[in-house]
């Protein structure tokens, strides 16, 4: 089954909001590449990053492939490890499926109400925040993971799932936004998933 995810930026009211990632978003995949996507080819440029990840695919993504971090800088090394982890290339709903819809970013209130959605990466200026959905749905924290860190870690969902905060949730309550009802895989009517 494929693993879903959100990919988002923090929000001025202390949400987030980003833009879903259908399959393949389980930490070990997804991590390596947003670390190294910020590391390499975006060189350290949290604006582009977050601009082509959210802005420029307004349909979101069926999966992100190794592409996003490749560029004349990121080290022969980095490159295949990130080929040899999952796929090579993006695949977008906007360009690369017939008829997806352009969505609403989807907020920290979609992931409270929605089910399908057991991780969040959140580019955040200090870090990568990787949550758990799961650990608790009406507290969306995870732990940040600095943008040094090396992007061949071995990422366990465990380390994820099982990290607690250690201060009270922040007294704010989630927006709950309108259930994104036009976000659904059945929009996609054409090529199969390779993967
Ligand atoms: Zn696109």
């Amino acid at each position: 089954m494929s693993t879903h995810s959100l990919v988002a930026r923090p929000t001025a009211d202390g949400g987030f909001e980003g833009r879903y990632v259908h399959a393949d978003a389980y930490p070990d995949h997804q991590i390596p590449l947003l670390l190294a996507a910020r590391q390499y080819r975006f060189a350290e440029n949290e604006a582009a990053l977050t601009s082509h990840l959210i802005d420029e695919h307004p349909a979101g993504w069926d999966y992100l492939g190794a592409d996003l971090a490749l560029a004349d800088t990121t080290p022969l090394w980095v490159a295949e490890f990130l080929i040899a982890n999952g796929n090579e290339e993006s695949s977008c709903m906007c360009h690369d499926w017939d008829e997806a819809l352009v969505q609403p970013p989807m907020t920290d209130g979609d992931a409270v109400t929605r089910d399908d959605l057991p991780w969040v990466y959140v580019l955040r200026p200090q870090g990568l925040e990787v949550i758990s959905a799961e650990r608790d749905p009406q507290d969306l924290r995870g732990l940040v993971l600095p943008w040094s860190t090396d992007p061949s870690e071995h990422f366990t969902e465990a380390r994820f799932q099982t990290w607690r905060p250690s201060s009270p949730r922040p007294a704010r309550t989630p927006r709950l936004s309108p259930p994104a009802a036009a976000t659904t895989v059945t929009i996609i009517t054409k090529r199969p998933r390779t993967r």
